[in-house]
């Protein structure tokens, strides 16, 4: 029933975040400027391959790079910077790894490991239902029976779906979440067509349906049939959201700067000051950004990383409109839609990942919590 996966033949490459920036800037603007962004991108994923991004946190010893989460982020920014999508399905994927590296049992490890690391297996997530991102409401089902098991249940976005070679869907047995190692080739699957989207186009967004799909539970229930994922769910972490904001303010900065100085000989002088003057608003914003994002990801960090996100990811809202309105026709229509495609792209990043308004309850409420205490043991100090 569980198709066993080949490890990987090709030699191992060690991932760099300098080599995904040179492949950002020569290979993917290059692209965008030749192919239509609906289009899959093929040849930047042959390159992503090549590059070793897909094993970029596997254990070398299962054919990765093994990086530090600090140099996976920076990976993430590098392809967050050159197109969002890509990050989006790269990190995605590198989650997924850190996964089966946590849940997985020794069997699993030896098999998935070596396939995702090399790209040969690239992995989908299939996590949220339309307004059940809590793991204990998912409607979708696991059944186990002697040594079947049954997943029944719909997922109404998942990035990658299409081009997917596995994708690792969550549902409920009862009481536990568990995560079921989906071959979306196999009967009892059905991903639905590309969804219609203003942006993080290329990589695909599509609806997945299991309706009475068989599996082998040993094999395809990550960490098999006793493991419970609810609680690694629960501790869902929003850095690669953060990281991906920071890297489209900085894309945005920098082509807003190229436009203004290239065009400055043609504009009056007092607009050239004017148009300055709006850069270094939009330049101290990106700025603040840069030293959320820095304090959040350091080892002893004064801002969480979801107070970061929802911070970045609103402030990259303003600083992409503006620099939009800054670049006046060129930036609202040209033929490099740099602009416009991160500011389509990045509003997405207000969504996924953990809804920004989902976090600023929990914000508001630790928050709330923390004042109470303090307020108690200052009451504490003056009562007799
Ligand atoms: C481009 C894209 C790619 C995606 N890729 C994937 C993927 O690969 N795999 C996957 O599993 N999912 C994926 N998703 C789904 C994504 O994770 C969810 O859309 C997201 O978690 C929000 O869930 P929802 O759409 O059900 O919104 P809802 O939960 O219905 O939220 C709607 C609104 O309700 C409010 N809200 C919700 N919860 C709270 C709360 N606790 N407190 C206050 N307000 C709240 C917020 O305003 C929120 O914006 C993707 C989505 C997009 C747009």
């Amino acid at each position: 029933m569980c198709s066993a996966v080949p490890l990987s033949r090709s030699a191992p490459v060690v991932c760099s975040a300098s080599a995904v920036r040179e492949f950002g800037r020569r290979y993917v603007a290059e692209y965008l400027a030749r192919h239509r962004e609906t289009d899959y991108p093929d040849d930047l994923v042959a390159r992503m391959r090549a590059l070793g991004v897909f094993g970029a946190t596997v254990p070398v010893g299962f054919g990765g790079s093994g990086l530090p989460s600090g140099e996976v982020l920076e990976i993430i920014y590098e392809l967050a910077r050159a197109w969002q999508p890509l990050a989006g399905m790269a990190g995605t994927h590198l989650k997924l790894c850190r996964d089966v590296e946590r849940h997985g049992t020794a069997v699993q490890k030896q098999t998935l490991l070596p396939a995702m690391a090399s790209g040969e297996m690239i992995c989908a997530r299939g996590y949220t239902e339309q307004g059940r991102t809590d793991p204990e409401r998912l409607a979708a089902t696991i059944t186990l029976k002697e040594a079947h098991g049954i997943l029944n249940g719909r997922k109404n976005w998942v990035t990658n779906a299409l081009h997917a070679d596995r994708i690792l869907v969550v549902a409920r047995r009862d009481e536990i979440a568990q995560c079921v190692i989906v071959d979306p080739a196999r009967p009892g699957v059905e991903v639905g067509a590309d969804l219609p989207r203003p942006g993080m186009l290329g990589v695909s967004l599509a609806e997945v349906r299991l309706s009475g799909y068989e599996f082998d539970p040993e094999l395809e229930l990550l960490g098999g049939p006793e493991c419970d994922v609810t609680t690694s769910l629960r501790g869902h972490d929003v850095t690669r959201y953060l990281t991906r904001a920071i890297g489209s303010a900085d894309a945005v900065l920098a082509w807003l700067c190229a436009f203004v100085e290239s065009t400055l000989e043609q504009r009056a002088p007092e607009v050239g000051s004017v148009m300055a003057a709006r850069v270094g608003q939009i330049a101290i914003q990106v700025a603040a950004m840069r030293a959320v994002w820095r304090d959040a990801i350091s080892t002893a960090p004064g801002v969480t990383a979801d107070e970061a996100k929802v911070f970045c990811t609103t402030v990259l809202h303003g600083v992409m409109s503006e620099a939009i309105g800054v670049c006046g026709g060129t930036g609202y229509a040209s033929e490099d839609a740099t602009l416009t495609r991160h500011y389509r792209d990045a509003v997405a990043l207000q969504v996924f990942g953990a809804p920004n308004d989902a976090l600023l309850t929990q914000i508001g409420e630790r928050t709330l919590a923390v004042e109470r205490q303090a307020a108690g043991q200052c009451l504490d100090g003056y009562l007799p």
